[in-house]
């Protein structure tokens, strides 16, 4: 896609799901990428191999950059530390994809304050951490990109995952102020919304066939999403296909957020 060629994109929580297949497709559109993991060296290895195999077959003729980068980007100094690694192995960074998250399931009385905290300190204080620490080197660089990996949960409310819907909720308006605060300094800020997408984090219906014909039932295009649509998503947003879009959430849904019910007709 224009203008992706040799740029150094980190995608945070690259070991699996979404962002593995994010991280490969920009490797595909021949990006240097920096796969963030928190737990699996092995599952980021995973990552990093398949991207090399599907951007050029053969790692020392594809020219393309890979680095591991350990680190849980609910510790700013680890966020810090990451960003750093990253400069300092590609030279600079372009583009940062904000995907690590994770989610809770429990009856919004019941849900403990650390069990709370714990949720937006990875998908919503993390993300702007990342944000943060992207913004000062981009500002240093002549601008730069961001992608925020937000949810149709974005606008439909989610009962018994609140801290998860006031996460994603609170990523529109992350995503929102620094658009507007930096637009003039050529740094865009974007995100996608998945609806029910097959991955890890979803794998209490994706292989249970009832459960699934449940989810799906619900999708005006009667199934759930891939991991590659979602990164051809955020491969568009990050190119110079979208250099004038800002603040813009993309939902990648089959229509979900359609208000599927309005189908029915009374005749
Ligand atoms: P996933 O569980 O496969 O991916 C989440 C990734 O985040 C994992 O690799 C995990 O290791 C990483 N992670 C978790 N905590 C971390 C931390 N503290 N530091 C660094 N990395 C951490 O699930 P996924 O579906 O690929 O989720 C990716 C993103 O997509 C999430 O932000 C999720 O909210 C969003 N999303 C997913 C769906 C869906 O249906 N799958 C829908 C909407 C939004």
């Amino acid at each position: 896609m224009k203008g992706l060629k040799g740029k150094n994109v980190l995608v945070t929580g690259a070991s699996s799901g979404i962002g593995q297949a994010i991280a490969i497709r920009f490797a595909q559109e021949g990006c240097n990428i920096a796969i963030n993991y928190r737990k699996s060296a092995e599952k980021a290895k995973e990552t990093e191999v398949i991207a090399m195999q599907k951007a050029c077959g053969e790692l020392e003729k594809c020219g393309i950059k890979t680095v591991l980068i350990e680190g849980d980007v609910s510790q700013e100094q680890e966020i810090i530390t990451m960003v750093n690694q990253v400069v300092e192995k590609f030279g600079s960074l372009d583009i940062l994809i904000n995907n690590a998250g994770i989610q809770i399931e429990k009856a919004s009385h019941e849900v403990a304050g650390e069990e709370f905290d714990r949720v937006l300190a990875v998908n919503l204080r993390g993300a702007y951490f990342c944000a943060r620490e992207a913004i000062n080197h981009f500002l240093l660089n002549g601008g730069g990109v961001i992608i925020n990996i937000s949810s149709v949960h974005e606008i439909i409310p989610r009962p018994c995952y609140i801290s998860y819907s006031i996460s994603k909720g609170g990523m529109k308006n992350l995503t929102k102020t620094l658009a507007l605060e930096y637009a003039d300094r050529n740094i865009r800020v974007n995100a996608i919304a998945p609806g029910a997408t097959i991955t890890p984090i979803n794998e209490a219906w994706v292989n249970d066939a009832e459960k699934r014909i449940l989810v799906e039932s619900h999708i005006p295009m009667n199934r759930a999403g891939t991991t590659e649509e979602m990164a051809a998503a955020a491969a568009f947003l990050a190119s110079e296909e979208a250099s004038y879009i800002t603040g813009q959430t993309l939902f990648i849904d089959g229509g979900l957020t359609l208000y599927a019910d309005f189908r029915e007709t009374w005749s």
